[in-house]
């Protein structure tokens, strides 16, 4: 006999928390508990408070699996790891204008300096590529680091979907030519589609708007499910996927409106008025302002009274400019509401007409095909990829010298951006595979592998020969039956359940996970050289139930996983 401090050194257990309360076994019940009480019901986190999160040894499972399956994919593209500060002094934001960001947690230390936990890492990352950059030589370098940032979110929601805290992946690329900038954001964008291949979990690639960190060439990384807080629109003639922030679209025919809205916007140098018209049944999406109005203020600095103040005063006037610029869903004969200024000089407005200014509808053509409709769709942004050009680089001086014509000419360093959120990830699977039984984690991220279950009878020491290699526990809970253990391991969302029991030296194997591909698991069947009997249906979604002898329930473990 094995001494039972003998066993539990021997044999990997399920973990402590692992502690299903009865009131989820009822399909009904576990059905109206949202997921991400689920997952805080299940021992996988807990939220001490709205936003914050403790990871607990399942849920840490998940995010360690999730955190190396990226920091491979970053090692393969030539990038390096570092793990900067959780906090920053105020100074590098303010450089950057970004110390009156809205999401900021501040802190101030016993001095009176002023710091903030980091949101992202733009300023840091940049000073510091700065401080170690001796020559255009240097270059280019990839940093990237894996850990928790903080942003003061006005409303946290459903767990680790939008937490205060949340841990993300977030990389940098320097550069010194635009190409090589580009090569390195190719690279970056490569690996992120293999992250989310390996997650096996449908994901789409957006055109997106580089929103508060700037720049012209941004994707967005979206699993599209209902509960998502983006919309994205596809063309159905031409494909194109893009967030309806940057989605421009027309009517199909003309429409009627009667209702003409109007907002005021002003320059940054506060010379031009911008008065912009739209159908009142519509939303302005004021983004689409830039492609006429390049250097247009968005950031709500001023209020509406605030921009017309700066056009009251007659004197100053014939120094600026009006601009109108009218949706093109809008006609001239329609009534537009009164022009809130006495203009005598008419020569001073400029009207543009027929211009896209309102956010696309399901149903109207798509901007760039001009053929096809538009379809939309909500989603779940789980990452970000930009090319920052020298926004950074140039407010931080992040420069090189290089050669030109015989003389040395400082450049700014080019720099990219890609953000990952790894415990959005982490909600986002767990919301769009759960089932009626569960979650169902991909086998690359399961906090385990494989469950096993041993009948009393048949002892334990035979267990770890067949599973040698794999991630398995035994779940070895002393007053608890085989039936729910078996929901048990199902409803954490375990790829497989392995019984070792009276048909032994068959093993049992009951599928859970989803399984995406067949080739592994029919190609090793096919072969017919195991004893292998398989109950259910391997080219449907049913539950297949496998029975092996032990001497292959490794290696037909292995294959089923493969295709999960
Ligand atoms: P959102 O529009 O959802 O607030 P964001 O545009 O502010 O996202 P980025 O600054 O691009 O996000 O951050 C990169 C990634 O970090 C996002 O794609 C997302 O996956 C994740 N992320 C951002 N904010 C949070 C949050 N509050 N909680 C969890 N993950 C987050
Ligand atoms: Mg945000």
């Amino acid at each position: 006999m094995i001494p039972s401090l003998c066993l539990r050194q021997l044999y990997k257990s399920v973990p402590r928390l692992y502690n299903i309360p009865n009131e989820l076994l009822k399909a009904e019940s576990l059905a109206l508990v949202p997921t991400h009480e689920l997952v805080s019901k299940l021992g996988l986190v807990q939220y001490p408070k709205a936003g914050l999160v403790h990871w607990l040894p399942s849920g840490n499972a998940i995010r360690q699996k999730l955190e190396g399956l990226i920091r491979n994919e970053m090692n393969g593209t030539g990038a390096e790891e570092v793990s900067l500060s959780a906090i920053s002094h105020s100074a590098l934001w303010e450089q950057t204008g970004r110390w009156g960001g809205h999401e900021l947690f501040k802190l101030k230390d016993s001095t009176g300096s002023h710091y903030c936990l980091v949101p992202t890492c733009e300023e840091e990352i940049t000073h510091l590529v700065k401080q170690g950059l001796k020559s255009y030589k240097d270059l280019p370098v990839t940093y990237y680091q894996i850990n928790t940032k903080f942003r003061d979110e006005k409303r946290p929601r459903s767990g680790l979907l939008r937490g205060r805290e949340f841990v993300m992946k977030d990389a940098y690329s320097f550069d010194l030519t635009e190409e090589e900038a580009l090569e390195s954001y190719n690279k970056m964008i490569e690996a992120y589609a293999s992250v989310f291949k390996k997650l096996r979990v449908p994901f789409v690639k957006a055109e997106a708007d580089s929103g508060d960190i700037g720049g012209s060439l941004s994707h967005e990384w979206h699993y599209v499910h209902a509960s998502g807080e983006d919309t994205l629109f596809t063309c159905l003639e031409c494909g194109n996927v893009l967030n309806v922030e940057r989605t421009l679209s027309y009517p199909h025919e003309e429409q009627q409106h009667d209702d003409v809205k109007v907002k005021y916007f002003t320059t940054d140098d506060e010379k031009t008025l911008v008065c912009a018209y739209y159908p009142g049944s519509r939303e302005l999406q004021p983004l689409f302002l830039t492609e006429e109005i390049p250097d247009i203020d968005l950031s709500g600095r001023l209020s509406e009274e605030e921009v017309l103040a700066l056009f009251k005063d007659e004197d100053t006037l014939i120094n600026k400019k009006i601009v109108r610029i009218m949706d093109l869903r809008l006609n001239l004969r329609l009534n537009f509401p009164d022009f809130p200024i006495n203009f005598i000089n008419r020569s001073l407005i400029t009207t543009l007409t027929d211009i896209p200014i309102v956010a696309a509808e399901e149903g109207e053509l798509c901007h760039k095909c001009e053929e096809g409709s538009l379809t939309s769709k909500r989603a779940i942004e789980v990452g970000h990829t930009f090319y920052l050009g020298n926004k950074y680089s140039k407010a931080l001086e992040c420069q090189v010298e290089v050669p030109v014509d015989g003389a040395m000419k400082k450049q700014d360093v080019l720099m990219g951006c890609y953000g990952i959120g790894i415990s959005r990830i982490i909600a986002a699977i767990a919301e769009i595979n759960r089932d009626s039984k569960g979650l169902r984690w991909p086998a690359a991220i399961a906090p385990w592998e494989l469950t096993v279950i041993n009948l009393k009878e048949y002892g334990s020491d035979f267990l770890a020969a067949p599973f040698e290699g794999l991630d398995w526990r035994v779940d070895a809970r002393p007053k608890i039956g085989l039936g729910r253990k078996i929901k048990d391991s199902q409803m954490m969302g375990i790829p497989l359940v392995a019984v070792v029991g009276k048909k032994w030296p068959l093993i049992e194997i009951e599928e859970r996970g989803i399984r995406v591909a067949l080739e592994a698991t029919k190609a090793l069947y096919d072969q017919k050289t195991f004893e292998w009997e398989l109950t259910g249906d391997l080219d449907s979604d049913t539950t297949v139930k496998h029975l092996v002898h032990s001497d292959h329930a490794g290696a037909v473990v292995r294959a089923i996983l493969t295709d999960m």
